[in-house]
C-alpha cells in the first residue's frame, strides 16, 4: 500500500485518482497482514484496487465525474466491490472517468482529463480512463471500470493493459450508477489475463439485488498453463477496410492475424454488412436509456441543488443545467427526442429491431467461429482536444467495441503496441456468451 501511495503521489499530474484513501488503506493493510499471519486471509489479500467513480463504496464519495453529484456519498457498496473486499482486497481510491461514463477520452470529466502515461499529451481513452492509467502507471495492482460501449476495452487498448468486458449479466450491476442499463457491465483492468480471470471468478454470480444478473453458476476461470487447443477466428472484411482505420493500427492488426495463423489457428475473413448500423443503433438506444436513468438527478434527492430557484420546476431545471456537463446534456436531449411520442417508432423501436438483427447475425458467426477479432479502436491514442471539435469523430472511434455491447457478449482487449510509433494499439476478441474463460485463454495465447 505504501508503495502504491508513493507512486500515486509521484504521478499526480496524470490525474488518474479523484480521491485516495490513504490512512484507511494503510489500516486495512495492517488488518490483512494479521490475517495472513494467522493463515486465514482471502484470495485477494494484499491486492490493491482502484475503482471507477461510478461504483458505490459505502460512506465514500460517488460523483460519476459530474458536478451534479458533488458532495454525494454512497449509502451502500456495489456487490462487485463488496466481493473483492470480502476476499481481502484493499480499495485505495476512486478513479477519474468521463461524466456518467459518456465519452471515449476522459475529457468530459468535471475533474479534467486523465493523461496517458505513455505520452502526457495524449488521452488515455474513456470512459474508464483513470482506471486504465492507474494500472498502466502502476498506481494500483488492478482496477475496476465499466463498459457500456467500449469503456473498458478502448482505454485498455490506449494504455496497453488487459481489459475485460464480461458477458452482460455475469457480474451484478447493483451499486453501479446506471448509464444505459441494458448495456452496462463492470469490467477489469489488469496486467495479465490470469489476473482478469481471478477477479472475474470472484465478482461473478447471481445477485438478488440485481434481477438482471445471470443465474448460471460462475465457472472456475483459472487458466490452463499450457494448452494445445487452437481456435477458429473470424475477422470482418468491413473492419479491415474501414475508412477510419489508421495505418498504424492496421499494421499491428495484420501482424497479429499473421502471428495467430502461424501458431496454428484458423483465421478467416467474413462479411458483416451490418457494420454501418452498429453506431447509430448504439447511440439511439443508449441515449434513450440514459435520458430515463438520469432523470433521477433532480436537485432534490442527490448531490447538487441550485440555490437560484424560486419554485420546484425551476429547481429541477437549474440544478440539472448547472450540474450536468455539455456531453451529458446533449445525450439527455437526444434520448428524450428518440423516446418522444412522434419519433418513438421511427428511432427507438427501429433501433431495438436493429439490435436484434445485429445480435442474431453475430451469434450466427459465433456458431461457426470461436471469436470475432478486430482492432479495439480504429486509431492510436489521440492528442488531448483533438476530437473535441467534431463530436462525430469521437463517436466513430467506438465502431469496433459497440458490437459486443449491443449483443451482450464477452469481449477482451489484448494489449499490443506499434513498434515504430511506440504507442499502444489494442486488439479485441469477442466470444460466445459466458465463455470468458476461452476468451482469456485465447487472449493469452494470441498475445
Ligand atoms: N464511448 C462510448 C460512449 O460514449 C462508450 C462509453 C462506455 O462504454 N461507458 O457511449
Amino acid at each position: 500500500v505504501k508503495h502504491y501511495l508513493s507512486s500515486i503521489n509521484e504521478q499526480k499530474h496524470l490525474n488518474a485518482f479523484i480521491e485516495v484513501f490513504e490512512e484507511e488503506a494503510i489500516e486495512r493493510a495492517k488488518e490483512i497482514d494479521l490475517k495472513i499471519r494467522e493463515g486465514n486471509a482471502g484470495k485477494l489479500a494484499g491486492v490493491v484496487v482502484g475503482i471507477k467513480d461510478v461504483l458505490c463504496y459505502k460512506d465514500h464519495s460517488l460523483t460519476c465525474g459530474s458536478g451534479i453529484l458533488k458532495g454525494f456519498k454512497s449509502l451502500y457498496t456495489a456487490t462487485a466491490v463488496q466481493k473483492l473486499i470480502d476476499e481481502d482486497a484493499i480499495i485505495i481510491g476512486i478513479l477519474n472517468c468521463d461524466e456518467f461514463a459518456m465519452g471515449s477520452s476522459n475529457e468530459t470529466s468535471v475533474y479534467g482529463p486523465t493523461l496517458n502515461a505513455v505520452d502526457n499529451e495524449r488521452v488515455p481513452g474513456g470512459s474508464s480512463g483513470g482506471s486504465a492509467v492507474a494500472v498502466q502507471a502502476g498506481l494500483c495492482t488492478v482496477s475496476l471500470g465499466t463498459d457500456t460501449g467500449g469503456s473498458v476495452r478502448q482505454p485498455a487498448g490506449f494504455c496497453e493493459v488487459w481489459g475485460l468486458k464480461p458477458t452482460y449479466s455475469r457480474i451484478s450491476r447493483y451499486g453501479l450508477a446506471s448509464y444505459a442499463s441494458s448495456f452496462d457491465c463492470i469490467g477489469t483492468f489488469t496486467n495479465s489475463a490470469e489476473d482478469a480471470a481471478l477477479l472475474l471468478e470472484i465478482m461473478s454470480g447471481e445477485d438478488e439485488k440485481d434481477s438482471t444478473s445471470s443465474s448460471s453458476a460462475p465457472e472456475n476461470y483459472q487458466l490452463e498453463e499450457s494448452t494445445t487447443k487452437t481456435y477458429k477466428v473470424a475477422y470482418l472484411a468491413e473492419a479491415l477496410n474501414h475508412e477510419g482505420l489508421s495505418p498504424q493500427v492496421r499494421d499491428v492488426f495484420q501482424e497479429t492475424l499473421s502471428k495467430i495463423k502461424e501458431a496454428g489457428n484458423q483465421v478467416e475473413e467474413i462479411k458483416f454488412d451490418l457494420l454501418p448500423y452498429l453506431l447509430p443503433t448504439y447511440y439511439i438506444l443508449t441515449t434513450a436509456e440514459a435520458s430515463s436513468n438520469l432523470s433521477r438527478y433532480d436537485g432534490v434527492r442527490y448531490g447538487h441543488r441550485s440555490d437560484q430557484a424560486e419554485n420546484p420546476e425551476m429547481l429541477y431545471k437549474k440544478s440539472r443545467t448547472e450540474g450536468f456537463g455539455p456531453e451529458v446534456q446533449k445525450r439527455i436531449m437526444l434520448g428524450t427526442f428518440v423516446l418522444s411520442a412522434d419519433y418513438f417508432d421511427a428511432y427507438y423501436v427501429k433501433a431495438l429491431k436493429a439490435r436484434k438483427l445485429i445480435r442474431n447475425k453475430t451469434l450466427e458467426i459465433l456458431k461457426e467461429y470461436d471469436f470475432i477479432i478486430t482492432p479495439t479502436a480504429p486509431t492510436e491514442p489521440f492528442k488531448l482536444g483533438e476530437k473535441n471539435k467534431d463530436q462525430m469523430e469521437m463517436y466513430l472511434g467506438d465502431v469496433f467495441t459497440v458490437q459486443a455491447s449491443l449483443c451482450g457478449l464477452p469481449s477482451l482487449n489484448i494489449p499490443f503496441s506499434n513498434k515504430k510509433s511506440g504507442l499502444p494499439v489494442g486488439v479485441q476478441i469477442t466470444g460466445k456468451p459466458f465463455k470468458e474463460k476461452d476468451l482469456l485463454q485465447a487472449g493469452n495465447f494470441f498475445s
